[in-house]
């Protein structure tokens, strides 16, 4: 019987989807579950996206398209990143994809080589760790716990990057903390960055458009414009638009990096699909009512999620400023129990937590914080209190 190549040995399907998949099973088996697990947006792009694509369907050729992306395509995304800031880019700057997942990985493919090594900040996106061991990359994580509001400062970053990494991934707003880095956080970063230039930087940032407080979204590139020719900045209309399942991924950056993603899409994907395409012009050019509108309703979930959570004796919870998850800290759990049943970590708590109350979360461990849990706030605004306190009542049960 022939193997599969080694590396399948080091790759693992995605932890979170795990959990949404146990749901799934106990929703169907007529069980009220909440969910608070998976990362999805939760709500529909507006009429005019659908109307683009109907358009385009009825005159798509069916031809083959531009490894690129359709010039339609990256003109619409290079306008939508200058009004974030993202001036003098062109169209050999930047190239598509199916999803920043697809963009994320090409970049691992196109800047680390076997043995390489990757740094970034825990907790992570479990993506990341997925890709960096499938490609055989070296991780040097950077710990970020809740006592530092699950930021990276300037003097960790120092020291990460004197090792010269070969890539540095930086991902703000933060998925799972919901973290978001102000400018003066961003302009120290950037003067770190600045002063190591062996490395290149991704800034996976695909929630810049989700920041409450009127705190704003900032690249190391607005600090820093110099740093343009090492940092690629990662986008997608998944988040924003509520268009995850549509699959579109944008990233701007160097030429030479854009250049290599648009060759290795000439190998796999070929291209974007052409009524994805008209779907995807529309969302980045027309009215951008949804987006604002969902920002400011996350903004108010994500205060009665962190009020409910820091109401909790023992639970830390630091206020998230961006994209819709909160990460508490509920290492207060670790070696209680709940019905008789034992809690010895964070995969426990979640588990014991979804079959007594039907909650579902994800285990910080999935993102490097074996501590915390990860509770993503975009299910029926209705829902959310009723999650809320069953999370409290579990709390209080713990024996
Ligand atoms: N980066 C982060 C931080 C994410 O949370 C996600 C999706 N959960 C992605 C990238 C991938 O998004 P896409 O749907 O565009 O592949």
């Amino acid at each position: 019987m022939p193997q599969l190549a080694k590396r399948m040995g080091r790759a693992k399907p995605s932890a979170i989807m795990a959990v949404a998949e146990k749901a799934k099973k106990l929703k169907a088996e007529g069980r009220d579950i909440v969910s608070f697990s998976i990362g999805v947006p939760n709500f529909l792009p507006g009429e005019h996206v659908y109307a683009a694509a109907r358009e385009a369907l009825a005159k798509d050729s069916g031809q083959y398209g531009s490894n690129r992306g359709a010039d339609a395509l990256l003109d619409a995304f290079l306008r939508h990143i200058e009004a974030l800031g993202f001036t003098g880019y062109g169209r050999m700057n930047v190239a598509t994809g199916i999803g920043a997942k697809h963009i994320l990985y090409n970049l691992a493919e196109a800047l680390l080589d076997e043995g390489d090594t990757i740094a970034y900040a825990t907790p992570y996106w479990t993506t990341y760790a997925d890709i960096a061991e499938v490609l055989n990359a070296k991780i040097l994580e950077l710990p970020c716990p809740a006592s530092q509001d699950y930021k990276l400062t300037p003097a960790q970053l120092d020291a990460a990057l004197a090792t010269k990494p070969k890539v540095f991934l930086f991902n703000n707003p933060n998925n799972p903390t919901g973290m978001v880095y102000t400018r003066e956080e961003i302009a120290a970063l950037a003067d770190v960055v600045a002063k190591h230039p062996d490395t290149w930087v991704i800034t996976d940032d695909i929630y810049n458009t989700m920041v409450f407080d009127g705190l704003g979204y900032h690249n190391f590139v607005h600090a820093r414009p110099e740093l343009k020719d090492r940092v690629v900045f990662v986008d997608s209309l998944s988040k924003t638009y509520g268009m995850p399942g549509w699959r579109v991924g944008f990233m701007a950056g160097p030429e030479v990096v854009a250049k290599a993603l648009t060759v290795l899409n000439s190998s796999h994907i070929t291209n974007v699909p052409e009524v994805v395409t008209a779907a995807a012009v529309a969302a980045l050019t027309g009215p951008q009512d949804v987006p604002t509108s969902k920002c400011a309703e996350f903004q108010a979930k994500r205060d009665l999620v962190v009020d409910a959570m820091n109401a909790i004796p023992g639970v830390v919870c630091p206020k998230p400023q961006g994209a819709f998850y909160v990460f508490p800290d509920i290492s207060c759990a670790f070696g209680k129990s709940h019905g008789g049943v034992k809690i010895g970590n964070d995969v426990d708590f979640c588990s014991v937590l979804l079959e007594a109350k039907g909650v579902a979360c994800v285990p910080g461990s999935a993102f490097g914080e074996p501590r915390a849990m990860r509770i993503s706030y975009t299910c029926p605004s209705a829902q959310l209190p009723v999650g809320l306190q069953r999370i409290r009542e579990f709390f209080a049960e713990l024996a």
